[in-house]
């Protein structure tokens, strides 16, 4: 494998056409979260990379589209077995970018090749049906890929979330055209390098390094792009989808969540608050999916938050606990520390910096707990994005659905309940894309994926993902 994208080299180029493309003007200069000092320096693209990445992507459509199954199968596979054999690199790359633990970053390379071996293994799938219309009127219809993809990701699951949009768009038969974050390009490049190693033609997976403004805007205002995959915060995706509105193109949204963890007086309360906090701590908390708004059943509250607020002390920044990404994202956290403070929340544990021996320069907090919260403070409504918790107590099952259900997201609804009836009632009526029942987080590749309201639309993983990758002809026959 070419060695520009392991992680001693300082350069990162982009890759287009099956080869490594140095910038054509700066390179970016990124500071690694865990010591604050500079890490890696990215290639700075812009429209005209992104151009020569869709002209790449073009000539490659065809041939890809027309390539049979079992080849285009064979080729997901030989990348899911081609990320495994190299989960350790792409794990430490993760790692020098964003500071994870390294079980973190490991289970997120699994998950990555997880993608490309489900959905190799659909290639199968039939893709359309036979309409009975008439006696004398055959109407079949057939899904079609758009063509070629934008795929626009960010930088909390950098390769996990790029080989979430492009595995599934590659098996309905589209070519991509990918921008990582630029915060955390390597693994994108590198899953693109090793894609050509295994034998994907060259312009089926192209990536383009830059900032948002100048690549990510090139990608979904590109006259050839007929579909974009973005993964991010709602303001940018708002933005891009007043451009898609204006090119009438479709766009899967994958944006941010503030999501409900409802305990309930008759739960396990040790399992549910292990879980709890695990539910924002994980990958200190920049998970869009994190469990960041704990509903607890007042007669519980105080039992259940002592637990919560021990479990929560076993987290240690540094070893369990990663940095903030940022400089930008470690002001932002502490920002909602004092907004925390104004607004009369109850501090249980953290609120504050963590000093990391041999880190000081790190971009570490310590892992916070806020008490007695009611909905309608910024901490409860906002994402924060950080390991931050706050907790609201509440009445009865109708009270728990009221506060859930107030929130401008609705990506995960967790409960914890022995009672079967009213887990599947609060399901049924939580305004939310998942929810997960005494147990934190069980996402397989094979679930779909996404939000309501402000969480985005579209959905990511399982068969449902394919659809969003592909649109429906239909084909009428008189016999
Ligand atoms: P972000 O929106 O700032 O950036 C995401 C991507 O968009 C990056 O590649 C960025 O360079 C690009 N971008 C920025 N401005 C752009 C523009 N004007 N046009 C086109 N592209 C642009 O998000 P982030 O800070 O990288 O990530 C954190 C956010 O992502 C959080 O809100 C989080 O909840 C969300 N997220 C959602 C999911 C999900 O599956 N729902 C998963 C992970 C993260």
């Amino acid at each position: 494998m070419n060695t520009q994208s392991t992680i001693e080299l300082e350069q990162l180029n982009h890759w287009i056409d099956g080869a490594s493309v140095p910038a054509s003007g700066d390179y970016m200069e990124i500071t690694n979260p865990m010591t604050g000092a500079p890490g890696l320096l990215v290639a700075k693209g812009g429209a005209s990379e992104v151009d020569s990445a869709v002209q790449a992507a073009a000539r490659a459509a065809k041939g890809w589209r027309n390539m049979v199954a079992a080849e285009r199968g064979r080729l997901m596979l030989a990348m899911a077995r081609k990320i495994r054999d190299n989960a350790d690199m792409l794990a430490e790359m993760e790692r020098a970018d964003t500071g994870k633990p390294m079980a973190g970053a490991r289970a997120e390379i699994e998950g990555s090749a997880a993608y490309f071996e489900f959905y190799g293994s659909l290639v199968y799938l039939p893709t359309g049906e036979l309409l009975d219309v008439a006696p004398d009127q055959h109407v079949f219809t057939k899904r079609e890929p758009y063509g070629i993809v934008g795929v626009i990701t960010p930088w909390n699951l950098p390769m996990n979330q790029a080989a979430r949009a492009v595995a599934p768009a590659l098996v309905a038969g589209n070519v991509v055209v990918c921008k990582p974050s630029e915060i955390t390009s390597r693994t994108t490049i590198a899953m693109a390098e090793m894609a050509t190693e295994v034998g994907f033609p060259d312009g089926v997976i192209n990536v383009v390094l830059g900032t948002g403004e100048t690549v990510g805007e090139a990608i979904v205002s590109h006259a050839q792009i007929r579909k974009v995959a973005f993964t991010g915060s709602v303001g940018v995706g708002r933005a891009i989808g007043h451009i898609a509105a204006e090119r009438i193109i479709p766009l899967t949204l994958e944006l941010g969540g503030k999501s409900a963890n409802i305990v309930f007086e008759d739960a396990d309360l040790d399992v549910a608050a292990a879980e709890a906090v695990k539910g924002f701590t994980l990958n200190a908390g920049q998970v869009c999916s994190a469990g960041t708004r704990l509903l607890v059943q007042r007669s519980i509250y105080d039992t259940f938050m002592e637990k919560v607020v021990a479990e929560t002390q076993k987290v240690t920044p540094g070893e369990s606990l990663g940095p903030l990404i940022t400089p930008a994202q470690f002001k932002r956290v502490q920002e909602y520390f004092g907004v925390a403070q104004q607004d009369g929340a109850k501090c249980l544990t953290g609120g504050d910096v963590a000093k990391v021996p041999d880190h000081e320069d790190g971009f570490y907090v310590q892992p916070t707990v806020y008490g007695d919260v009611s909905n309608d403070m910024r901490i409860a409504q906002e994402e924060i994005f950080g390991p931050v918790l706050v907790a609201i107590p509440f009445d009865d099952a109708d009270d728990a659905i009221r506060i859930t259900n107030d929130s401008d997201y609705g990506l995960i609804g967790t409960l914890w309940t022995r009672d079967v009836s009213r887990a599947l009632r609060v399901a049924d009526e939580i305004n939310v894309g998942q929810v997960f029942v005494n147990v934190w987080n069980t996402m397989s590749v094979q679930t779909p994926f996404g939000g309501h309201k402000n969480s985005g639309y579209g959905r990511e993983k399982g068969i449902d993902a394919i659809h969003h990758y592909s649109h429906v002809k239909s084909v009428s026959v008189k016999i």
